[in-house]
Formats: structure tokens, C-alpha cells, sequence
């Protein structure tokens, strides 16, 4: 069913527009192999995490941070005993993540295509700006964008700004995207809409353990589906 009042329709990118989480697990993976004969694998990967979570705040999201929380991982599981070799492993592990190539979501191409007939398409995320930009041109969605929003973080008062600036009204604005936590809750408590399509791995940091009803949200399972809403 069409809305009547959307304007822009903003789009999430990390496995909302190509393939990323599963990059970061299959490295988390190749870590804990890697640091296999100093801890096991499940404790090595917890660990991970909370280096990840404290680093959050001063690092940001993205390849990059992931990376020196790698390093800063495998310094305390290996008690500082490993070697050159392997911290040499994870940086070059790091390089080849954002060498990766780019793998669209299924169909998301052929539903931007049709949408930007009709709407304003916004690329709103949060990340590493230089990686976030580079993936972009990697793509081949570059055009049908009308502006490109790259924040270090999604909150209410990124939104609010966004749409600020997008000149419109948060009923005029609709965000899609795979993390409830990031692209659907803040931008629902700003009043606008937001569609949610799931990814079939989410990141730990990014769950969120609420059933959402509300007004302004629905939920697909597929890009083309978004098509409804010509
Ligand atoms: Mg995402």
C-alpha cells in the first residue's frame, strides 16, 4: 500500500543495500582460530566482544576500529606471548575485509530503480566515512541517491537533523534498514516511518529483544516487496 505523505525515502546500507555482517563473522571466526591454542574459540569470541563494546565509544564503527580491537584482542588472550607473524595476520586480515567485494542484496537494485521514480532516495548510515564511501562506488548505486548521509552514529537527534536538512517533516520521512536498534526505533520516537527488513545475521550489539508495534512500522522479509509501495 502506497503512503500518501512520504517524501524521502532513506535506505540503511550494511546489509540493507549489500552484504556485510557476514564479513565481520567469518573474520571473528578466522580469529579465534588463529588464537585457538591460547584460549577456545567461544571464550576468544566473547572476549572480542567486550573489547569491541569498550572501544565503541572512542573508535567508532567499522572495519578499521574492528581491526586494532583484533590486535588489543589477541594481546590479552595470548598473554602477550603472540607473535609478529600473527599480528601481522590480523592487520592483513583487516585490509582484505575492506578489499572485499561488494555483494548486493537481492533485488535491492531493480526496487531503487522503481522507487527513485517516485521518491527522494537517501543512503543513511553510520560507519567509517572513506569505507562507507568506497563501498558506495563499489555498488553501482551511487545514482539513484539524491543525498548521502554517513554518521558515526544513528541516534534520534541524527535523524531529527537529517530530516532538518532534507527539508521536510518527520512524516514525510521513511527509513529502511536491517538493525531495529539503529535504523527503526530512534527514527519511530522522531515520529517518522520505518520499515524494517531483517538480515539473517545481525550483530550482537545491534539486538534488540522487543516486539515493535507501531503506526509507522512494517516489516518485509525482501527488498522487492518495497515495491508495494509505487
Ligand atoms: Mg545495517
Amino acid at each position: 500500500m502506497p503512503l500518501r505523505n512520504i517524501k524521502v525515502i532513506a535506505f540503511d546500507a550494511d546489509d540493507t543495500l549489500w552484504v556485510n555482517e557476514t564479513i565481520f563473522r567469518k573474520a571473528e571466526e578466522e580469529f579465534c582460530i588463529l588464537l585457538e591454542e591460547y584460549m577456545p574459540k567461544k571464550e576468544a569470541n566473547a572476549l572480542l566482544f567486550d573489547i569491541e563494546m569498550k572501544n565503541l565509544p572512542l573508535y567508532g564503527y567499522g572495519i578499521k576500529p574492528f581491526t586494532l580491537s583484533l590486535i588489543e584482542a589477541a594481546i590479552l588472550i595470548s598473554n602477550g606471548n603472540m607473535t609478529i607473524d600473527l599480528v601481522q595476520k590480523l592487520i592483513e586480515k583487516g585490509k582484505e575485509m575492506l578489499n572485499e567485494p561488494v555483494v548486493l542484496i537481492d533485488g535491492i537494485e531493480e526496487t531503487l530503480q522503481e522507487l527513485s521514480k517516485k521518491y527522494r532516495l537517501v543512503m543513511a548510515t553510520k560507519g567509517d566515512l572513506l569505507d562507507q564511501e568506497h563501498k558506495l562506488i563499489k555498488s553501482g548505486l551511487e545514482n539513484y541517491f539524491h543525498h548521502i548521509e554517513i554518521v558515526s552514529d544513528k541516534t534520534e537527534k541524527q535523524y531529527k537533523k537529517l530530516v532538518k536538512h532534507l527539508d521536510i517533516i518527520e512524516n514525510e520521512f521513511l527509513m529502511i534498514g536491517n538493525s531495529l536498534k539503529s535504523d527503526i526505533l530512534p527514527v519511530l520516537n522522531i515520529g517518522a516511518h520505518a520499515f524494517h527488513i531483517p538480515f539473517h545475521t545481525t550483530w550482537a550489539h545491534e539486538m534488540v529483544n522487543e516486539k515493535i508495534e507501531h503506526p509507522n512500522f512494517r516489516s518485509y522479509t525482501k527488498a522487492s516487496e518495497l515495491l508495494q509501495l509505487l
